[in-house]
């Protein structure tokens, strides 16, 4: 029913219920210093971007976060979410090649920020929170910016 939403009311633009679709304090929506906060945005895949997840104690870990602010995976077409989902699995394969963690666990949580998003943290065997769920943001591990620019740069050569 996404259709029925993007379509603008009575009295209103296309380009006004677009913005409605954007909020200003998310970083997803914004971008600029909201982003910066916690992610480095790596490229736009169909219908979301790929950001690098700052806090790098899992090495690979980045965000797939869709286009529009909207909450729940059930607020878009399946035409979108198949795109969503295509976008997120071509993520998790640039991981697997890039970084060859024994395992991606995925999450998709955003109960304050509300907008469809998710997690793509590799694990390694044997080392940090291997065998447990991962905390959101540790607050641990956090690179230069030339360790950033590379770690980018392998994953997009991995897509
Ligand atoms: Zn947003």
């Amino acid at each position: 029913m996404l259709d029925m939403k993007i379509k603008p009311q009575r009295g209103e633009t296309y380009e006004r219920r677009m913005m409605i679709m954007k909020d200003s304090n998310c970083g997803y929506c914004m971008g600029g210093e909201i982003l910066a906060g916690f992610g480095i945005k790596i490229c736009d895949l169909q219908v979301s971007q790929l950001i690098l997840f700052k806090e790098q104690s899992h090495p690979g870990r980045v965000i797939v976060a869709y286009k529009d602010h909207v909450s729940e995976l059930v607020d878009i077409s399946d035409e979108e979410r198949n795109l969503f989902f295509q976008d997120v699995a071509t993520a998790a394969k640039a991981l697997h090649k890039a970084f060859h963690p024994d395992k991606v666990n995925y999450g998709a949580y955003g109960d304050g920020g509300c907008h469809l998003h998710f997690h793509l943290v590799p694990k390694y065997k044997d080392e940090f929170e291997w065998g447990t769920p991962f905390a959101m943001n540790p607050g641990k591990t956090y690179l230069t910016e030339e360790e950033y620019a590379q770690m980018i740069e392998k994953i997009k050569a991995a897509l």
